[in-house]
């Protein structure tokens, strides 16, 4: 692990840079696999599935029975976690129905604005290196509150051609059981122009790697909406004196051991503590089952030393980290100035893990410095707002020539015989006024 002590400004997006491929380093790959699947379908779809996965299937879908009995490997204790986390994770994104906004602007003109679902929608759960269930929850709960109709799940299969256990027990439990056996590029763009066998969808949610987030960036070439570009994961840890030094070596292990490109930062205002979280590091890293791929991602993540709050809180919002964990004195400070950051994580007790299984909040959120403009996943990514509006005649009298200036003044006539007409009748029928 690299440490940096008080960089100046001018370092500062060279040390923040993400060791991610560019999304032109990836461009050729993703356009030709769409090109493919988009002419081929189900045929190419397995031709890359046999090139990335290193399996010849001759299905896709995964059928009912396959599903159930899968789930019912699952151990007990593994599923009795899932629906704890199941439990909080509908809580929270429940808590997020929003009553319909309803105001009458003028006497006489009602605007109001409705959610709809999104009809069609596609679920995207990683599997390259692990099985993460966990993203079926944070995606299928959400899709189901927010009353989405058709609710696809595309996932890489394991090294058995079969989806794992614990994703069939997700899917299950959250009421999923459109399954197909596909990853990486191939699935996004399945999704998007639909095969035989895979229906297309409006819009593509989940995370994946940075394939899986090129290639969803690809599908919004052709008028399909995703969630947002959801990468390697990212984490930063700022802290000072009063944070626990083993804690913040596990966190900061704790994404590393996603993927070789994943990225954990800690900034501090502490140098014993830098020191202290290195020793800790080394020690509890020896220990992971996933130490290589640990490993590699710790060799591009680095530690910086800074001396004031100030500087912490202006690096959290140069980076935008997907993860941020708040562990110092000056909490609320930090906190009242984050303004690009995905999912923030206060105190000693509070560890990335938690929102990453079972705390409630969801675990889809913008990595690679998208935090800027763009949200993790909440219940609102599976709806869209309709605004509605009703005018009496009495409203078209308040605002009907505001109406017919501006549409004069802009050249457009038609708008404004529109109210010109309305106007005229209204005034027929109520000579009085
Ligand atoms: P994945 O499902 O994203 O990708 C696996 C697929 O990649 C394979 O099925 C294969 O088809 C394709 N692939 C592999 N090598 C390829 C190549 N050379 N060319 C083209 N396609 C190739 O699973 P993963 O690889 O385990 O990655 C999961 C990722 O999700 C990790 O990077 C993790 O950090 C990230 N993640 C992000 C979030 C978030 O919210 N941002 C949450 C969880 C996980």
């Amino acid at each position: 692990m690299k440490v940096i002590r008080e960089p100046g400004k001018e370092q500062w997006e060279e040390i923040l840079a993400r060791p991610t491929q560019r999304f032109e380093q990836l461009e050729d790959t993703v356009r030709e696999i769409f090109k493919e699947v988009q002419q081929q379908g189900d045929r190419a779809v397995l031709k890359f599935t046999a090139k990335f996965d290193g399996l010849e299937l001759d299905h896709m879908k995964v059928p009912s029975d396959v599903i159930e009995s899968r789930a019912k490997d699952v151990p007990d204790a593994l599923k009795q976690a899932i629906e704890l986390a199941k439990s909080n994770i509908t809580k929270f994104h429940k808590a997020q129905i929003s009553e319909r906004v309803s105001v009458e602007t003028s006497p006489g003109v009602r605007c109001w604005q409705e959610k709809r679902p999104i009809e069609k929608v596609g679920l995207y759960i990683p599997g390259g290196s692990a099985p993460l269930f966990s993203t079926v929850l944070m995606l299928a709960i959400p899709a189901r509150i927010a009353g989405c109709k058709e609710i696809i799940l595309c996932t890489p299969p394991s090294r058995d051609g079969e989806i794992d256990p614990a994703i069939c027990y997700a899917a299950k439990s959250c009421g999923i059981d459109k399954i197909f056996k596909v990853g990486g590029i191939q699935a996004i763009a399945a999704m998007t122009f639909g095969t035989e066998t895979i229906p297309a969808v409006y819009k593509i949610f989940g995370p994946g790697n940075q394939y899986v987030t090129v290639a969803k960036q690809w599908a919004t070439r052709y008028g399909i909406a995703i969630d947002m570009p959801a990468g390697p994961s990212e984490l930063m840890v700022v802290a000072d004196e009063s944070a626990d030094a083993a804690f913040v070596a596990s966190d900061l292990l704790s994404q590393a051991e996603h993927g070789p490109d994943s990225q954990v930062i800690l900034v501090a205002t502490s140098e014993s503590l830098l020191s202290s979280v290195a020793g800790e590091l080394k020690e509890q890293l020896s220990l992971l089952p996933r130490k290589d791929i640990a490993e590699k991602a710790i060799s591009n993540s680095k530690f910086i030393y800074v001396t004031t709050e100030e500087q912490v809180a202006e690096l959290i919002n140069a980076y935008g980290p997907e993860h941020l964990i708040v562990c110092m004195e000056a909490e609320e400070f930090i906190v009242n100035r984050i303004i690009n950051a995905g999912s923030v994580f206060l105190g000693n007790y509070t560890p990335e893990s938690a929102g990453d299984y079972a705390s409630g909040t969801n675990h889809t959120l913008p990595t690679n410095g998208y935090a800027r403009q763009y949200s993790g996943v909440n219940l609102d990514s599976f709806t869209k707002s309709i605004t509605f509006q009703k005018i009496t005649a009495d409203g078209m009298e308040t605002i009907g020539s505001a109406i017919e200036i501006m549409a004069e003044a802009e050249g457009l006539q038609a708008h404004k015989n529109a109210v010109t007409l309305r106007l005229r009748e209204i005034a027929k029928n109520n000579p009085e006024s």
